[in-house]
């Protein structure tokens, strides 16, 4: 049910999409001026109030994201659901301990693939986890992601995204396994250079 604070959210995000976004390409929206670069630390912790409220009653333990982009609203959902953060490394640091899990993630961004990996102490079998990004294009971390909750045997509650290109495969292919996907703003093309927002 959108509530009044649902609106709020999706008209602010919408609005500095508007203003402070940009169209690169056919498939690719910068957001550096609030999201990936810059960040705007109050439209943070209301995306965070959002998915708190989205996933309400879900009894999470964890919330899963990936480095960089991620973590900011990460740690905003975190905070507001007060449980820990913990964000995929895209490089193993040699303090990290024995047992990890990893999984593959190809870059939508910079064309490459990367092995994303968590330190098995901070993940396990008792944890509900919620997993939120910056942005669903393709599915890839997200795939990355579930293959970790599935390697620490922990159970998945959903997938929150800021920004879900819906012209992309990745948020239709995991409906389809079942997994809930919640995404504020979802966007139907960037074709010709402009935004089309489909809610
Ligand atoms: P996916 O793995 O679903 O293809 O892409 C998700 C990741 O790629 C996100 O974590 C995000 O960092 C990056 N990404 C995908 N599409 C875009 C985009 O249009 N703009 C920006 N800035 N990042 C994107």
């Amino acid at each position: 049910m959108e509530g009044e604070s649902i609106v709020q959210v999706k008209d602010l995000l919408k609005e500095k999409i508007r203003q402070e976004g940009r169209v690169v390409s056919d498939d690719v929206l910068k957001v550096d001026a609030f999201l990936n670069h810059q960040i705007d630390p109050i439209l943070m912790l209301k995306i965070g109030e959002e998915f708190t409220s989205r996933f309400s009653g879900c009894e999470i333990t964890k919330v899963l994201t990936v480095e960089a982009s991620g973590i900011a609203v990460a740690l905003m959902t975190g905070l507001c659901l007060k449980v820990p953060v913990v964000f995929a490394k895209k490089k193993q640091p040699s303090t990290m301990g024995e047992e990890i899990y990893c999984g593959k993630v190809r870059s939508f961004t910079r064309e490459e693939v990367v092995q994303i990996v968590v330190d098995g102490n901070y993940l396990g079998p008792d944890d509900k986890v919620l997993i939120i990004d910056d942005f669903l294009a393709s599915g890839e971390a997200a795939k990355g992601l579930l293959k970790i909750v599935e390697q620490a045997g922990a159970s998945l509650v959903g997938i929150g995204t800021v920004i879900e290109k819906v012209f992309q495969s990745g948020g239709n292919s995991l409906r389809k396994q079942g997994i809930r996907v919640e995404s504020l703003i979802k966007i139907g093309s960037l074709a010709n250079g402009e935004v089309e927002f489909l809610n």
